[in-house]
């Protein structure tokens, strides 16, 4: 058996990017140390923060909630709470969000969801009936961040706290650079506050997604191999199974690009930090044009 390379204990895991093998209880608070130092490096908390955490029921924000729940228990200054969104993704985001409730129970905190029948009217389910020719994620993303948004504002949260891993960020990076999104890619890491958007933070962009699926299960968090119906449609998916080859032979590529991005990032132009930012004229949330992108959406499947 492969020994840890910080003590005698049986390895569990081989780190291909930093060259270690690591045991349970290192390889636990490496990741932990990990996520504290993004959270500092990127200064992500800050005294008199009121934090609402995204609970999607999925294995990254299970871990997520988790460990800025340790973070405020000993922090009087800062506040937590819970926001999640019901696309209506039957047999799916139901389930996940049932075992987001049972968990949260435990914790104590306050919960609110938002729904896309709430707000729009329809389910992501029968918006896909429809038969648009774009792909479900084009729709799902646009609505699920508004009403992650207005959920967030409504409960004075300062910041909203997502689980996007360190796969995801590199995969979001790598799609906005192949279709030249400038705007897009600039959107994520904004350099300056947008009034009417909560800012976001992702304490766990540095963390592999193969390591937050191990903690999950050293810890007994809940876990889940299920996976939202549409997600084999989306442009990500090819993305992600490109950056999977390119990992497996050159380890540590997806840091490359999230470190490559971070020098470029300042180079970048800020569309909704230079320009003037509207109020939809539908909805009176702020927005890039006179008619916001989620008004425009809706109008065609309301027609
Ligand atoms: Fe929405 Fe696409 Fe994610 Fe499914 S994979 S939850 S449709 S963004």
């Amino acid at each position: 058996m492969i020994k840890c390379d910080k003590c005698n204990h049986d390895a569990i895991i081989y780190q291909r990017y930093s060259g270690m093998h690591l045991c349970e209880t290192h390889f636990k608070e490496d990741l932990l140390r990990r996520i504290k130092r993004t959270i500092r490096k990127h200064g992500m908390i800050k005294s008199g923060d009121k934090i609402a955490v995204a609970l999607s029921g999925g294995k990254d924000s299970f871990l997520l909630l988790n460990v800025l729940y340790e973070i405020v228990s000993v922090r009087r200054d800062v506040e937590l709470f819970v926001i999640s969104v019901d696309e209506g993704i039957e047999g799916y985001r139901d389930r996940l969000l049932t075992r987001a409730s049972s968990f949260l129970k435990e914790l104590g905190l306050f919960y609110r969801v938002g729904s896309f029948r709430e707000e729009i009217g329809r389910t992501l389910d029968e918006i896909v009936s429809m038969g648009f020719k774009e792909t479900p994620c084009s729709f799902c993303g646009v609505f699920r961040k508004r009403i992650l948004n207005r959920l967030a504002r409504e409960h004075g949260a300062t910041k909203v706290a997502t689980g996007h891993n360190l796969d995801d960020e590199a995969q979001s990076i790598l799609m906005n650079y192949l279709k030249g999104d400038i705007e897009r890619l600039a959107r994520l890491m904004p350099l300056r506050p947008i009034e009417g958007f909560i800012p976001r933070i992702k304490p766990l962009r540095e963390i592999p997604e193969r390591e937050i699926t191990l903690y999950g299960l050293l810890e007994d968090l809940p876990t889940t191999v299920m996976e939202c119906p549409y997600a084999s449609r989306a442009f990500r998916s090819d993305i992600r199974e490109v950056l999977n080859i390119l990992e497996d032979r050159h380890p540590g590529i997806s840091y490359s690009i999230i470190r490559g991005f971070e020098k470029i990032r300042p180079l970048l132009p800020d569309r909704l930090e230079e320009e003037e930012i509207w109020r939809c004229e539908t909805c009176g949330e702020p927005s890039s044009g006179r008619i916001c992108k989620a008004c425009m959406l809706k109008d065609r499947f309301l027609r």
